[in-house]
C-alpha cells in the first residue's frame, strides 16, 4: 500500500524515533509499504517517520527499483564508520521541490537488521553515503535544511510557510 508522505511542518518528522523492539508481521508490513511508497514517488530513500511512523526504520534503493539487489533495508540502524566530507545537491521526499547543497560524508557505513531481523552492515562512498547520512538524520528528527546555515534554511522554511498559507503545501 502507498502511505501519504509527512511534509515539513508536521511534528512526526522533527521527533528522534523509537527502536524497532520486533520485527513483527506488522514491521514487514510497513517495510513492504515504505518500499512500494518510495518506488512510487519515485526517490531512493524513505524513512519510517515520512510516513507517520516514529520507528527506527529506512528503506534506500539507488536503483529506484531498477535492480532488486540494490534495496537496502535497515531496522534500528547504528553508525559503524563516517569518514570524509561531500558537498552535492539534495533533496528531500518531505520537501518536494526544494533542493540545497549539504555537507555529508564520503564514506560511511551502517549496521542494523534486514527484514528478515538478521544483523547486516551496509557501507558506501558517494551517493549511498550521503542516502545514509539522510536517513539515519531523519531517524534523529532532522532534515536537510537543518544541516544549513542559518540564511539557507531561514529562505527555505520561509518560502514553506508561504506556500502553506495558500494551501500549497
Ligand atoms: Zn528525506
Amino acid at each position: 500500500m502507498i502511505r501519504p508522505i509527512l511534509r515539513l511542518g508536521d511534528p512526526v518528522l522533527q521527533a528522534p524515533a523509537q527502536p524497532v523492539a520486533d520485527i513483527t508481521p506488522e514491521i514487514e508490513h510497513l517495510i513492504d509499504d515504505m518500499v512500494e511508497t518510495m518506488y512510487a514517488v519515485p526517490g531512493i530513500g524513505l524513512a519510517a517517520p515520512q510516513v507517520g511512523v516514529s520507528l527506527r526504520i529506512f528503506v534506500i534503493d539507488l536503483s529506484v527499483g531498477r535492480d532488486r539487489n540494490g534495496l537496502v533495508v535497515m531496522v534500528n540502524p547504528t553508525w559503524q564508520e563516517r569518514e570524509g566530507m561531500q558537498l552535492e545537491e539534495e533533496g528531500c521526499l518531505s520537501l518536494p521541490g526544494f533542493t540545497a547543497t549539504v555537507p555529508r560524508p564520503a564514506r560511511a557505513s551502517v549496521r542494523g537488521l534486514n527484514r528478515q531481523g538478521e544483523e547486516h552492515v551496509v557501507e558506501g562512498s558517494e551517493l549511498l553515503a550521503r542516502a545514509l547520512q539522510h536517513e539515519m538524520d531523519h531517524l534523529d528528527g532532522r532534515l536537510f535544511v537543518d544541516r544549513l546555515r542559518g540564511i539557507k534554511r531561514d529562505l527555505i522554511v520561509r518560502k514553506i510557510k508561504k506556500l502553506a498559507r495558500s494551501g500549497k503545501w
